[in-house]
């Protein structure tokens, strides 16, 4: 099969959809992949890296995207990609249709077959594609956090880990799930007092399993999220209810309960955010104050560190792109239950029930 690799056009998308160890095991069994010239730079792969291991390198993105029979992305075709999708291409790649209406019916007029790496689900019901960038954003948001707390950023002046004779910063970390257990370990390895506040009891006995001495664990309700908030130097919010907007657990006027100086990093906004004051924000200008809390909204943190993120996707998205390749998208989603749930959108008809729910259409 011709596997196509774009480069992002997203403004500051800087990650790259399949790595030169992924073109090495396609070409090895027996494919072709056309990268477009440049598509690995914002990741540190350069073409001659990708060459090195059988790929194809086209100079633009019509020649890649004219040739391919299977386009392998990171974000979702944005406009001026619109029109180089052929009909009964398929397409693998972060949609999040259900959010964007012109996006869907661009697609489904295309008549091209859309896997969307978001809604891939394992009979678990993990996310195994959304889960390393839930990963790379909870520990992220340890550095982020760290950073604001300097003086120089306007926060606290508080090393997380302490001195020997100066207690260390005090981390509340709301939403013990990926992004949680992330940013837990990162703060407490660090040195810091970590607490973890979640509303499901199994996932705190877990987390009590595998978490050092120095987080502790702590039921989500109303009184307790009050009472731990005034002693934080950083707050991190991960909470989510899948499919809903963030709950807000914590208000304007718990604000003033804080420390002057304090950060809160709110992971959860791009489903609206944990906390009231919290407004998305962007890398070039991450962060602003409300009644003296620093506030970090930024929606795409892992585009601050896209070599990772796309080593951490890659990773996971890999085994999926493969199976697709060797077996063609039917063959491969009849055997892949979990993937299967990745279709959204087939030759003119969509076929997920959300994206359909979202704009009254039929499914
Ligand atoms: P997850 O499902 O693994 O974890 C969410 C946790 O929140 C669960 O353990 C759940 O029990 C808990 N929770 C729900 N309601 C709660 C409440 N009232 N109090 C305390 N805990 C509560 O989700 P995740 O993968 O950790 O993702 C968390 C959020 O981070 C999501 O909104 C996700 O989209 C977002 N995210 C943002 C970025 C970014 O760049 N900003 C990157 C990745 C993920």
């Amino acid at each position: 099969m011709k596997i196509g690799v774009p480069k992002e056009i997203k403004t500051n998308e800087n990650r790259v959809s399949v790595v030169p160890a992924g073109v090495e095991a396609l070409t090895a069994a027996g494919h072709e992949v056309l990268l477009e010239t440049g598509a690995g730079v914002g990741s540190g792969f350069e073409d001659a890296q990708y060459t090195a291991v059988g790929a194809q390198i086209l100079p633009d993105a019509d020649s890649v995207w004219a040739g391919a029979d299977l386009i392998v992305k990171v974000k979702e075709p944005i406009e001026p990609e619109w029109k180089r999708i052929r009909s009964g291409q398929t397409l693998f790649t972060y949609f999040h249709f259900a959010a964007n209406e012109k996006l869907t019916r661009a697609h489904l007029d295309s008549g091209a077959v859309c896997i969307a790496y978001e809604t891939v689900e394992l009979p678990s019901r993990e996310l195994p594609l959304l889960t390393p960038m839930s990963e790379v954003a909870g520990r992220m948001a340890v550095h982020e956090g760290a950073k604001y707390l300097e003086k120089l950023h306007g926060g606290r002046g508080v090393l997380l880990g302490g001195v020997p004779g100066v207690p260390p910063a005090k981390v509340v970390v709301l939403g013990g799930g990926v992004v949680g257990i992330n940013a837990a370990k990162m703060a407490a390895g660090l040195g810091a007092q970590v607490v973890i506040l979640d509303i499901s009891l199994e996932r705190l006995r877990y987390l009590s399993d595998v978490l050092p001495a120095n987080v502790q664990l702590v039921f989500s309700n109303r009184h307790n999220v009050l009472e731990y908030l005034a002693q934080a130097d950083l707050v991190i919010g991960g909470v989510l209810i899948p499919g809903a907007v963030a709950p807000k657990l914590l208000r304007r006027e718990d604000l003033k309960l804080m420390r002057p100086g304090a950060v809160i990093v709110d992971v959860a906004i791009d489903q609206g955010g944990c906390v009231e004051t919290i407004h998305a924000t962007t890398h070039e200008d991450p962060t602003y104050v409300v009644d003296g809390i620093i506030h970090y909204g930024v929606a795409n943190m892992p585009g601050g560190v896209p070599r990772t993120s796309t080593l951490a996707l890659t990773n996971a998205t890999f085994p999926y792109l493969l199976r697709l390749a060797n077996q063609g998208w039917k063959q491969a989603l009849r055997g892949d239950e979990a993937l299967r749930k990745g279709l959204n959108i087939a030759q003119g008809y969509v076929t997920h029930a959300g994206v359909a729910a979202a704009f009254g259409m039929e499914h």
